[in-house]
């Protein structure tokens, strides 16, 4: 439940604080008894929501429009691709009986969508006229874990899975390049969150693509957290589920497919975990679940305190109409309670509202990351809001780049991939054979010297070639690749 006071030091105790500040703060409750089901409380809908509604407006603004396909899948589907089946078997949770009845056909409940979507795809799809297909949906999926923490890992979590066909690989190319701007715009434009976008190793591809490009943010603790992927499908699956067009001249073509999942969970982790501090959680603006609240500070007397408590909603009727969530605090604790309450739950501005603010007609401001005060007379407000909102992603960003910055770092050698990874809680850059399949060994035998270190890939947004005499830090075999490494959630 709820409370009023936490200091918890973030760098030191990283999970502690996590797993303390995401109840305190009233995210979750994870008393429901099933593990790693838990109920999503307010505080964590607001802001679901809203992240929600910035890779939707996104995704529709590139062409995709929204559906929603059932949770399950019947088994038939589910088992036509084989690196597909073989890569999420462990994890399906399966619907073998309806009522009284044994199903003759079992259900998978979705873990990810591809064999649902595609399936009806070969419907629709008949003729190069009825490319490309954009859709997307917003949904929750399903996966057997066994070790499962909030946001993180869970056997049912949130996602957005948009899944495309196109009647040409350069299409299905260049969509893959607008998921990934897409992908960094929202992540590290809006949310303030930097993170490394990589070409996954051959090894490390998402089950049935060709490619795999993943989203990684460093989480406080040097673990990286993946946030988002987007894969090139090729057309492996449109083989397979018969999504086939007649061409131009009259030839039959199979489709070329990519698909994008933006883990919304996922980033609601990053956020909590990567802006916010001792004191609790820092919700960058635009996705505060309350991005003002108005704190109420009474006068004592209760004509008084009536006026002010008039002024408060006052206040809040006029931020609703400037499409802020506001909310007022007017309980009977001492202001100092009230103020530590708000910023442990991340709300980005407060408003104090005493009998003061009421005679000038002002309100007192105070922001949450740096906690500047200052006195704003009311006719100024709609510009200061702006400005402020503008200026705290501003802040919460530099932070949280000069932190992603110190700790990504060169190694020439294992021992200091080894060094990054544990003491520096880093990630590294390195050079490496290949991520071909031939690197692989070179990944397994790095993963066993430094505790479970992984190749995450090479960079997409920037080509980064090693130098002519360049080797491999595993095999010593001249490097082919630039290469980061890190542990991963
Ligand atoms: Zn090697």
């Amino acid at each position: 439940m709820a409370k009023r006071e936490f200091n918890v030091s973030k760098k030191e105790k990283f999970a502690e604080w996590y797993n303390t500040i995401i109840y305190a703060a009233d995210l979750v409750d994870n008393r429901y008894n099933v593990q790693g089901f838990v109920v999503h409380k307010p505080w964590a809908m607001y802001s679901f929501r809203a992240l929600y509604a910035l890779f939707e407006k996104e995704l529709e603004a590139n062409g995709h429009e929204p559906v929603l396909f059932p949770a399950v899948i019947p088994e038939d589907n589910f088992r036509k691709e084989a690196q597909h089946v073989e890569g999420f078997a462990p994890q399906v949770f399966w619907i073998t009986q309806g009522g009284a009845e044994q199903l003759t056909h079992p259900l998978a409940l979705r873990p990810t969508s591809e064999t649902a979507f595609y399936q009806m795809y070969s419907k629709w799809v008949q003729s190069q006229s009825d490319l490309p297909l954009k859709f997307y949906q917003s949904c929750t999926v399903f996966r057997y874990e066994h070790e499962t923490l909030p946001f993180m890992r869970g056997r049912e979590f949130m996602w957005i899975e948009a899944h495309d066909a196109f009647a040409s690989e350069k299409e299905a190319k260049d969509q893959v390049k607008q998921d990934i701007e897409i992908g960094q715009r929202v992540l590290n434009e809006v949310l303030g969150l930097p993170l490394i976008c990589t070409e996954r190793p051959a090894w490390d591809t998402f089950p049935g693509a060709e490619h795999t490009y993943a989203y990684d943010v460093l989480m406080p603790d040097g673990r990286v957290n993946q946030v988002a992927s987007t894969h090139l499908l090729g057309q492996k699956f449109a083989k397979t589920f018969d999504i086939e067009f007649k061409d131009d001249k009259g030839e039959a073509k199979h489709a070329w497919q990519t698909c994008f999942g933006p883990g919304i969970w996922r980033i609601m982790a990053a956020l909590v975990s990567v802006h916010g501090d001792d004191r609790g959680l820092i919700f960058p603006f635009a996705v505060a679940p309350a991005q003002v609240v108005i704190v109420t500070i009474p006068a004592g007397d209760a004509k008084e305190d009536k006026k002010i408590l008039d002024y408060a909603a006052q206040l809040r009727d006029r931020l609703a109409l400037m499409n802020i969530r506001a909310v007022i605090d007017n309980t009977a604790k001492t202001p100092g309670f009230k103020f530590n309450y708000w910023e442990m739950r991340g709300v980005p501005i407060r408003m104090e509202v005493g009998k003061k603010e009421v005679e000038k007609n002002a309100v007192t401001i105070a922001r949450r990351d740096t906690k500047a005060r200052a006195q704003v007379p009311l006719d100024a407000l709609t510009t200061y809001l702006v400005e402020t909102a503008g200026a705290i992603l501003l802040e919460l960003k530099a932070r949280a780049k000069e932190d992603f910055n110190k700790r990504l770092k060169d190694a020439k050698t294992k021992e200091e991939v080894k060094k990054i990874l544990e003491e520096d809680k880093g990630i590294a850059r390195t050079t490496f054979c290949t991520t071909g399949e031939e690197g692989h060994a070179c990944a397994d035998e790095l993963a066993a010297f430094a505790g479970g270190a992984k190749v995450r890939g090479t960079l997409v947004d920037k080509e980064e070639k090693p130098e002519k005499d360049a080797k491999c830090i595993v095999c010593g075999k001249p490097a082919k690749a630039i290469v980061y490494v890190a542990k991963q959630y």
